[in-house]
């Protein structure tokens, strides 16, 4: 389905929703092209997985082979110089006073979209399309639809662009998500972020579940484990 001609930068991580999200966007634009962030994450599987995504993202249809393009990595090493979290430190994940996991970097997804944009403007690129979820999210602020719609205005008017910040997975919990892969991409897109996408927290790829590889019991894991449960059972 070609909605229009616009091209879009998508923030790829490597995990399941960003995988979605890049599908998503392979449906819809004519020149699709991936941003990734190095920011000291402690395990750097995730970051590992995407080139090897990306290649397969190519074989499971010609029309996306053709619209995939460059795939761009960016250092944020400054966010672990910043911050002292469980997401980039190697301290136990649990949950603070304030209601947030320590696993959250203040502002992390509003940087990301910042640097998203600065790419964007130089590819000559027009849409952003992010993972950002607000239906399953960890109480990540930065995730929301309003801290979203707000970044999109400040971004235009700071640059002068009018950048659209498309965000796919917004409304959705994870076993909707999972139907939207199957939709998009069908059983090949299933298979293939079930076995190659990386969400644990934690790094670990020991063994393969249903719902794909992780230590179970994180909380990353436990959501995906969970709304993949709900997909197969059909409650999504
Ligand atoms: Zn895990």
């Amino acid at each position: 389905m070609h909605s229009n001609n616009d091209s879009a930068l998508v923030l790829f991580s490597g995990g399941q929703d960003s995988t979605t999200c890049l599908a998503w966007a392979l449906s819809r634009y004519a020149r699709v092209e991936t941003i990734g962030f190095d920011y000291g994450q402690r395990h750097a599987i995730e970051l590992s997985m995407r080139p090897k995504l990306l290649a397969k993202m190519r074989t499971l249809s010609n029309d996306w082979a053709q619209r995939l393009g460059e795939d761009h990595v960016i250092d944020l090493g400054l966010i672990s110089q910043l911050s002292h979290t469980a997401m980039t430190a190697d301290i136990a994940i649990t949950m603070q006073e304030n209601g947030l996991p320590n696993t959250f970097v203040p502002g992390r997804n509003l940087m990301f979209m910042l640097v998203a944009a600065t790419l964007a403007y130089r590819r000559n690129l027009n849409v952003l399309v992010g993972g950002m979820c607000e239906t399953d999210y960890s109480g990540y602020p930065d995730c929301r639809d309003d801290s979203m719609k707000a970044l999109q205005v400040a971004l235009n008017l700071g640059m002068a662009t009018r950048l659209k910040l498309e965000t796919p997975l917004m409304w959705i919990n994870k076993a909707q998500t999972w139907t939207l892969a199957q939709d998009l991409g069908g059983q090949p897109l299933v298979d293939l972020i079930r076995s190659d996408t990386h969400t644990c927290y934690l790094g670990e790829r020991g063994s393969l579940h249903a719902w794909g590889y992780g230590c179970g019991t994180c909380p990353a894991c436990a959501l995906r484990a969970r709304g993949y449960e709900e997909f197969v059972s059909g409650a999504g």
